[in-house]
């Protein structure tokens, strides 16, 4: 079959160390005299203290919760609103990225995100520009159409171009805080980022090479980052391979792990990133294919049975929870039901239905 694919990228990606200084001068090109900063309460003081160098910073909201909900769209906008800004900033998590995208794509006509989230009302057509400023490496939402919202217990991915940052910058100097565990966990939520969407059914050839030098980075560097988190080198590839996870998935899509961290996530607590590990190594064995080999041997490993350990064994050491019973009281009926349903599932190369996904996870007793 002859190829033929579309590539499209539209986010200016700003990359290295010291790079968050350029955010006035980033706010400047955008013609935005005043914005909002989205943060959580925890990177609250270091961006009042950006206020005094950068006086464009005209109101923060810092009460973005770790599975962001739709009130805090309602607050942002508000705060928009009220301070006439031009601009959205969500720095920090995805968590934050994903409440300024929203709040950044709907502020022009309503503040209220619900009937947007239930896909009663589309986007309008006119949206603030929003700039992406990871403090994880992990996401990738800074180079994509991502936002990841809840209402209530009601979780949902929606995936629309009105949610694509204007700019991204990526400094990896933001992530040297960053706690072990959580450095693992995003790390391989990068790796599962870059495995799907090179295993994605609608792969293509200019994300396959993002995803291959994203895994190359993930396998050369997490464990030195979880180990050394002040490891400034590990910090910046680390950085590098969330951006290239990012770009490997934002057209493909992700498939099978990240459809069962859904359940995982909502009824069983488990953060995105363990949600994403925690079936990450089984899927590497179940779509194991002659593709995959080659990936394989391109990040220098002999082949899926290397690969699939490699992730194992960074889940042992960054103590994440991996069999069944780590999860406490489990309905695998419900878990194998709602995993086989997801429709990122339908974007995985081997077609997994319900009784496949109930084998995967009995399996990880
Ligand atoms: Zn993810």
């Amino acid at each position: 079959m002859a190829l033929e694919f579309l590539y499209s990228q539209p986010v200016k990606i700003r990359f290295g160390c010291g790079s968050r200084h350029a955010l006035g001068e980033v706010l400047s090109s955008l013609g935005a005299q005043r914005c909002l900063v989205v943060c959580d309460r925890f990177l609250r003081p270091a961006v009042e203290q950006m206020q005094h160098k950068i006086p464009a910073i005209a109101a923060i909201f810092s009460d973005v919760e770790e599975n962001p909900q739709l009130i805090g769209v309602t607050a942002s906008v508000g705060l928009i609103r009220e301070h006439d800004v031009q601009a959205v900033v969500g720095i920090g998590g995805g968590s934050t990225m994903d409440t300024a995208k929203f709040a950044a794509a709907i502020a022009s006509e309503s503040d209220d995100p619900l009937p947007y989230f239930r896909g009663e009302r589309h986007f309008p057509a006119v949206r603030l520009p929003m700039i992406a400023m990871p403090t994880t490496a992990g996401t990738g939402s800074e180079v994509t159409q991502v936002s990841v919202m809840s209402n209530g217990k009601e979780k949902k991915t929606i995936n629309n171009p009105v949610f694509m940052p204007a700019v991204a910058i990526v400094d990896p100097e933001l992530t040297l805080t960053v706690p072990p565990r959580t450095t693992m966990n995003t790390g391989l939520d990068a790796m599962a980022h870059a495995l799907e969407g090179y295993w994605s059914r609608n792969h293509q050839p200019v994300s396959d090479l993002c995803a291959i030098e994203a895994v190359r980075l993930v396998l050369e560097n997490l464990e030195s980052a979880y180990r050394d988190g002040s490891n400034l080198a590990a910090r910046e590839n680390m950085s590098l391979a969330a951006l290239l996870g990012g770009l490997s998935f934002a057209l493909p899509k992700t498939a099978g792990s990240h459809a069962c961290s859904y359940p995982l996530s909502e009824d069983y607590h488990l953060p995105h990133g363990e949600a994403c590990a925690f079936t990450l190594d089984s899927f590497v064995r179940i779509n194991a294919d002659e593709r995959l080999e080659r990936l394989c041997r391109r990040v220098g490993l002999s082949g899926t049975e290397e690969l699939a350990a490699r992730i194992k064994a960074l889940k042992q050491l960054g103590g994440l929870r991996m069999t069944l019973s780590d999860l406490g009281e489990v309905d695998l009926d419900q878990l194998a039901r709602d995993a086989a349903a997801h429709p990122l599932m339908r974007n995985n190369p081997v077609e997994m239905d319900e009784a496949a996904c109930r084998r995967m996870f009995a399996a990880l007793q």
